[in-house]
């Protein structure tokens, strides 16, 4: 058995209380993670045992059809979304599995409500669903860059809040994971985006528009944490500034909720004796 924390003592560190929200302040949470794991290598321990047990719950959940999972991850570029999912679904079948990432929106996207290009792809019953940016880009980038009046924005939290509900009361499970990174940190990682041709691809100019208002996105994501967590679908902050470390305490959450489930393998409706197979 791999030292790892308890998943009380990973909620206690990246839990934003659904009760004392108005109380959390983004300053506070720290980026490194080395209060759950001192040593990387308790941490790669951790994410290989969880990884495996994330792909045997996947197959109870994609068997019983007792459910789905949202797994809404955010977090500024190069926080680690892609590299987080990669890492916690490294064993899963990809049948039941769906990862959908939101960038800009289409022509066609913006002729609709926000909500309508997240909704026509939630988890049907048995699948996870890893959203990759998600209908919180519609008070982050869409906040901070003035896309929409103010006063359209202001509207938005309250609208996710129901909507979220409405998901979770018809049998979708939400894990909310914001990755916590540093200026510093992202500052070496864009650096390495320029600079190792693999990683090249992954740059974008308006990237850096955006480093430029990080203060205003830091703003905009505690606003989306304190007005956002909620008892149905709770936020969690992961520090991210290492990305081992980013990656076993996203495993920990990711099969803490789907344990939390109490997912079993349906009954067959037959009794094996009753066939020979010659
Ligand atoms: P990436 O995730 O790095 O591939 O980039 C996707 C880009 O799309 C990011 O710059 C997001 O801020 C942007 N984006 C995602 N959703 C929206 C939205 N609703 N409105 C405007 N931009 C968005
Ligand atoms: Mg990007």
């Amino acid at each position: 058995m791999p030292n790892q924390p308890s998943l009380k003592d990973v909620h206690e560190l990246t839990l934003v209380d659904p009760k004392n929200k108005k109380a959390f302040a983004l300053k506070d949470c720290e980026t490194r993670g080395d209060k759950l794991f001192e040593n990387k290598k308790d941490a790669k321990a951790s994410l290989e045992a969880d990884a495996l047990a994330i792909n045997d719950l996947q197959d109870a959940l994609f068997a019983s059809k007792a459910g789905s999972l949202l797994i809404v991850l955010q977090g500024i570029d190069t926080s680690g979304k892609d590299g987080a999912t990669k890492e916690a679904f490294r064993y899963t079948s990809p049948l039941g599995m769906m990862v959908q990432a939101f960038g800009k929106p289409t022509e066609e996207e913006l002729a609709h409500d926000y909500l309508w290009r997240l909704h026509k792809v939630t988890p049907r019953r048995g699948f996870i669903t890893v959203f990759n940016r998600s209908q919180y880009e519609d008070v982050l980038v869409v906040k901070v860059r003035q896309l929409a009046p103010a006063k359209m924005v202001e509207q938005r939290y309250e609208q996710i809040n129901q909507w979220e509900k409405m998901l979770v009361e018809n049998g979708t499970r939400m894990l909310k994971i914001m990755l916590h990174i540093s200026k510093e940190e992202q500052g070496v990682r864009l650096r390495e985006r320029l600079e190792v041709p693999q990683k090249r691809w992954k740059f974008n100019p308006s990237d850096l528009e955006d480093r430029k208002l990080w203060d205003d996105y830091q703003a905009a994501y505690e606003t989306v944490l304190q007005r956002c967590s909620t008892s149905w679908a709770p936020w969690h902050v992961v520090p991210a500034d290492s990305r081992t470390r980013r990656d076993a305490i996203a495993a920990r959450l990711i099969r803490g909720e789907l344990e939390a489930m109490k997912l079993e393998y349906p009954d067959p409706g037959y009794r094996p004796e009753q066939y020979q197979i010659d």
